[in-house]
This record gives C-alpha cells, structure tokens and sequence, in this order.
C-alpha cells in the first residue's frame, strides 16, 4: 500500500522539494498589497519553467491553477483569481507543488500581507508552523504513522489557548504520502483518533507531506458553490504549513525546505539526513 522509495527517487523527490521552495520564495515576496492571487499564480508559473519542473496543482481534478492561495478564512485550495486582492492586515496560505522527472514535490506556507496583524494571528501561524515541525521530528525509523498525528496535534494543545478559546485543528483535511503521485496512502490526520488506529511502521524510504491547518475557532470547514475553495464553518481565520518529508536511513530528510530541514530539526534534537544533492 505504501510506496517505499528508493535512495535515487528521494535524491529526485529532492530536486522537486527544492522546486517548491523556489516557487514559495518568489511568491511570498510577491504577496504584497495590491497583488491579486492570480499574480502570485503566474509568478509560480514562471519558476517552475525556469526549472523545467511540472505543475502538480494544474488540472488535477480539474483544479485551474498552479498553487492554491487560500486568504483569511480559506483554510485551503483556494482558487488565483485577478478578483483576489491582497490588502494589509491579510494572511494567505499558499500550497506549491512541482514535478520533476515524474517525482512529487508538496509544500505550504502562511504569509502575512502588509503589516497590522493581530499579535493572535501571528500566533497563530507561528503554533501551526512549529506544530508542523513537531509533525517532522517525529518522523523517525520504527515510529508509527499515529505518532506523527499526536506530536502535532500535542504540541498544539499545549500552547496556551487563543483568546477566542480554542484552536482548531481542521478535521476534512490532512497530511498524505507523497511520491510517484502528489496524493498517495497513508492519509495523515493532523489529530490521534483512536479508532483508526497506529497505522503504518516507519521505514527508510517512506515519504510524507505533513500540513496542518488550525483556526482560531472550529475543526469544521465546507466547500463553496466553485468545489474547492474550503472555509471555517464559523468564518474564523486559519493558518496551513507543510513541508514533505522523506525518511533515510540517515533520518529524516525535509525535501522541501532549502537547508532539508537541518537547522530547525537540530534545534528539535534531531539531525537531519545529508543532502543527497548537496
Ligand atoms: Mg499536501
């Protein structure tokens, strides 16, 4: 069921992490007041081509663009569009994916537009992130699927409560493997539920995308009359962070992160993989 990798097809996950990361720098620099989402899509058009990388995004399910740029209370896939204009005081997700030689690449980041936020919304942000990395040192050889789900769903019950009450870690949507295909077994929830028990073992070859998304009220979200943009239920803001990750013999290695995760998994106590590209 899960497709284990080889060291030659994560060295090409790789190539297609870094891809993803290419594209997340030139967009969040470009997420500025007055750009439309649709700006932003373009920009990550122009970035895989230099690249000579693929959309994952385009087409899939019929999807229209190349990222997905999901603003305030979108929690995730929405839609570019020259209608969406950023402002201050924004924050958007965007969810980049590349293909490079037939190998997946999967990653997201919130960012904030202009200046004013609400210091709730950068905590927001900052819980989801770090809940995210949580999510990747826990990737380790012998651990199961289901530990990966407590370390993120634990490190988010830990920090001290909004001042709207709870966050909310959003139930519909979660992490997924990651390889030959952008969406593959195992489905990751981003929360322990016990029925669905510990899930698989693992083992050096395993790759996941690892995304949690938390709002600042409900775990609840529905699909608008377009079939993908997703919102809070309670119309509450909401952050997404993700990164896709492999594991080596060597440990973990963050594919789409440009340091493959080094800096901040060694502040985790965990040493990441080398860079087989490096
Ligand atoms: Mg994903």
């Amino acid at each position: 069921m899960v497709e284990i990798k080889t060291p030659e097809q994560i060295a090409k996950m790789r190539e297609a992490g870094l891809v993803v990361a290419a594209m997340h720098k030139a967009c969040a620099e470009a997420a500025v007041p007055g750009a439309s989402t649709k700006d932003l899509d373009e920009i990550a058009a122009k970035v895989l081509a230099e690249h000579n990388a693929k959309p994952n995004f385009l087409g899939y399910g019929g999807f229209p663009g190349n990222i997905c740029t999901s603003v305030n209370d979108v929690v995730v896939h929405g839609i570019p569009d020259r209608e969406t204009v950023l402002k201050s005081g924004d924050i958007i997700s965007i969810d980049a994916g590349a293909i490079v030689d037939g190998w997946h690449g999967d990653a997201a980041l919130t960012v904030f537009v202009g200046t004013g936020h609400a210091p709730e919304l950068i905590e927001l942000s900052r819980v989801t992130e770090e809940s995210m990395w949580a999510g990747l040192a826990a990737v380790r050889k012998g651990a199961r699927l289901v530990d990966v789900s407590k370390a993120i769903e634990g490190y988010i019950r830990r920090q001290p409560r909004p001042a709207s009450g709870k966050y909310g870690i959003i139930e519909d949507y979660g992490g997924h493997g990651i390889g030959s295909q952008m969406h593959m077994e195992p489905h990751l929830l981003n929360y322990v539920e016990r029925r669905r028990g510990k899930g698989p073992k693992l083992v050096p070859g395993f790759c996941l995308a690892i995304e949690p998304m938390v709002s600042l009220g409900t775990p609840k979200t529905h699909v608008l009359e377009d079939e993908w943009t997703v919102k809070t239920d309670d119309g509450t803001w909401s952050s997404h962070w993700e990164h896709s990750v492999a594991l080596t013999e060597q440990g973990p290695l963050v594919l789409t992160a440009p340091d493959g995760g080094k800096a901040k998994l060694a502040e985790l106590g965990i040493t990441a993989a080398p860079d087989p590209l490096a």
